[in-house]
């Protein structure tokens, strides 16, 4: 049996773990640090289609991901920037009142973010960890036991592996096994919703706008791509979903154009479907000694505002900051103290997020009447007042918050 022994294990490398790994490596170099993942490793190539799962990722993320080594290679292979975003009640059309519109002019930045697929993410993070020296990267490596009391956690793989850390980070996603292992609870509720994706080319170009329209029974977001493509999210009732994804490709097509209330006209192809369950899920303790929970591990989140990884990429900048300096000062990362304060820095600025987008779904996606003016009227307020519109964009863009270093780009 091989029994290797590490400062830092992170499980899971998805693109928060893998982005946790990458910033704590480059922040303490000597640190031996080993990621271990169950899947194998990600594939992605510029001839191949663009993937199913994308991200609208923020400016913060953009600096976390710059701070990793990785935004350069995402940046260079495919990514589409937007500058605009609108959004609208399914009962009024796209530009009349109760339609909002964000522009990145009104808060003189140049974009609002970017859309990446997410396979390219884990690639790019993947090469910046291939380019540590004090990193060990595990792929096929399915954690199975965990024991986190004394001086070093003990990790088991389930090919018979024996691994020691002396903090172990759950970046393992939002079923998080090593979450059970650890003794740590979630709570939360199913949407009833299923959100069903699928690349789609449309009569009229995006414009590097992000459209999402509010219907009864869940929105419809239609992402920008870089080849002209729209990336499509529509969230809606199981049994709708299941409908959408079993019909013909026309039928298909026609009821896209109806649901976007044609913004972009006919939908003229339409790739591959798949469709993802969604949940709000909220652990209650992130931590406890040797043991921090990050990403969709931590929170899982409605993707309505697009949110869910860019939260995760501030959940790894801020421990690997914390983790970091107390690693500097000759510190134990396993400490619980310590890895209380990585908690208290993010739980209350994922909770405030949760909410919101939660009272959002349960406002908008939602058929009484009476309901509609509220929802009509707030957005046209919002649209019309400059600076809470500032705030909110400011805020989904990651530039204003309790923002960690590499966040703000000063790390
Ligand atoms: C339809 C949809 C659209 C979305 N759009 C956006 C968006 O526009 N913007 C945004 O910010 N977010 C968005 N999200 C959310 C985003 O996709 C997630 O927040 C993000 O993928 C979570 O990343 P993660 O690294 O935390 O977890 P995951 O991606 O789930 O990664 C977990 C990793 O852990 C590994 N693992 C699991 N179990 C084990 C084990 N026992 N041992 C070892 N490894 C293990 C897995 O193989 C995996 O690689 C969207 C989500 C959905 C469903």
């Amino acid at each position: 049996m091989r029994r290797g022994s590490d400062d830092i294990a992170v499980v899971g490398a998805g693109m928060v773990g893998a982005a946790a790994a990458a910033l704590l490596a480059r922040a303490a170099p000597g640190t031996p640090i080993v990621v271990l993942d169950a899947d194998a490793p990600p594939h992605w190539s510029p001839d191949d289609e663009p993937g199913l799962r994308v991200s609208a990722l923020s400016a913060a993320s953009q600096r976390v991901l710059a701070a990793c080594g990785a935004w350069d290679e995402i940046a260079a292979a495919r990514i589409s920037p937007y500058a605009s975003m609108r959004v609208w009640d399914g009962e009024v059309p796209a530009g009349g009142p109760g339609a909002i519109r964000f522009d990145a002019a009104d808060i003189a930045e140049p974009v609002l973010g970017h859309i990446v697929e997410n396979e390219l993410v884990r690639l790019a993070l993947r090469n910046a960890l291939l380019q540590l020296d004090n990193v060990r990267l595990l792929d096929g490596a399915r954690l199975e036991s965990l024991v986190l009391d004394g001086e070093r956690a003990e990790l088991g793989v389930a090919d018979g592996r024996r691994l020691q850390a002396r903090l172990v980070i759950g970046a393992d996603g939002a079923a998080s096994p090593s979450r059970a292992l650890a003794g740590l609870e979630v709570r939360g509720h199913d949407y009833e919703q299923r959100a069903v994706v699928c690349n789609l080319r449309c009569q009229l170009h995006h414009g590097e706008t992000a459209w999402q329209r509010f219907l009864p029974s869940g929105p419809i977001a239609l992402l920008p791509l870089a080849d002209g493509r729209v990336s499509i999210v529509w969230s809606t009732t199981p049994e709708h979903a299941q409908r959408l994804l079993e019909m013909d490709e026309e039928s298909f097509r026609a009821a896209v154009a109806e649901a976007s209330d044609g913004c972009l006209g006919e939908v003229i192809a339409a790739g591959p479907r798949a469709a993802f369950p969604l949940r709000m899920r909220h652990a209650p303790v992130y931590t406890r000694a040797r043991y921090a929970l990050v990403g969709d591990a931590a929170h899982t989140v409605h993707p309505l505002a697009g949110q869910g990884v860019n939260l995760g990429f501030l959940d790894a900048a801020a421990l690997a900051q914390v983790v970091a300096a107390a690693l500097a000062a000759g510190r134990d990362p396993g400490d619980p103290a310590l890895l209380r304060r990585y908690e208290r820095w993010r739980k209350p600025e994922n909770l405030l997020s949760m909410r919101a987008f939660d009272g959002i779904n349960s406002l908008f996606s939602n058929a009484n009447p009476g309901l509609g003016a509220v929802r009509r009227a707030g957005l046209t307020l919002v649209d019309r007042l400059a600076p809470l519109k500032g705030v909110f964009m400011r805020r989904a863009m990651g530039l204003e918050g309790d923002l960690p270093a590499t966040a703000r780009g000063v790390a």
